[in-house]
């Protein structure tokens, strides 16, 4: 049975005190519910924010990984740094990496790959621009991004791998894909798996990412294949990130 996830990617909206006073609220308004939890602070933040949520139900990761594990690459946090802290994920093939500093299929599945090696697990975050969706292609945007990182990684290190389907058209804009769009597009994604491997298939938690809110998290929960969200403007309201995540308990 597949856990449901939410997972909060603060961006670079946050400083030193919000993100202290983000992680208290978090930890004083925690509801009881039976799913999983994280945030992604920028970073800098993460050894201040690992150690604060140390011996809570609260995980953590980050917002991104380096491609390769150790070298000259001036700028960049290798996965087994990101371990050192115990990040739990680490976010990869975000669409506004992909759009602003030039990430490529390749670049996504050697994030993703180094995040697998050293014990975090990727959220792998793969979804189609507007005119994509507007010319029919949704299915095959998602599927090229997707089978990139099968074809580099292999099949089976997705048995600890998380998916999150973002339309980019619904990131950050307001604008929501309808529960029965984004449940389409997570159950093609989880047939895709399946033609691989049922197993991983059946187990994936695939997150939906795109201006979810507590007003439209119960009804994106709601649908069969849609098992959480990746949550960014309102991952940084501790009352609506808690609310969006109780969503699971109705
Ligand atoms: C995101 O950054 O992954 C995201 C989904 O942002 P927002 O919730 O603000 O649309």
């Amino acid at each position: 049975m597949r856990r449901n996830l939410v997972v909060g990617n603060w961006k670079m909206k946050i400083n030193h005190q919000s993100a202290q006073e983000l992680v208290d609220g978090l930890i004083a308004g925690m509801p009881a519910v039976d799913a999983d939890i994280a945030v992604c602070p920028p970073f800098l933040y993460i050894p201040e924010v690992s150690q604060r949520l140390a011996n809570t139900s609260i995980s953590w990761g980050a917002q991104n990984v380096a491609t390769h594990i150790e070298g000259a690459y001036t700028g960049e946090i290798a996965a087994v740094m990101l371990k050192d802290f115990n990040c739990k994920y680490a976010i990869v093939g975000h669409s506004e990496r992909r759009a602003n500093y030039a990430d490529t299929d390749i670049t996504v599945a050697q994030r993703f790959q180094q995040a697998i090696d050293a014990g975090i697990i990727p959220v792998l975050a793969i979804g189609e621009l507007l005119e994509d969706r507007e010319q029919g292609r949704t299915f095959d945007v998602v599927a090229k991004q997707l089978n990139a990182v099968i074809d580099f990684a292999g099949i089976d290190s997705f048995q600890n791998a998380v998916i999150a389907y973002e339309p980019v058209w619904a990131i950050g804009t307001g604008k929501t894909a309808s529960a029965e769009q984004a449940q389409e597009v997570h159950l093609y994604i989880r047939q895709l798996l399946a033609e691989k491997n049922q197993q991983i298939a059946e187990n994936m938690q695939i997150l939906y990412g795109g201006s979810v809110k507590p007003q439209n998290a119960e009804a994106l929960f709601a649908m069969p294949d849609i098992d959480g969200a990746l949550v960014g403007g309102d991952s940084l309201s501790a009352d609506s990130f808690l609310k969006i995540y109780s969503s699971f308990q109705k």
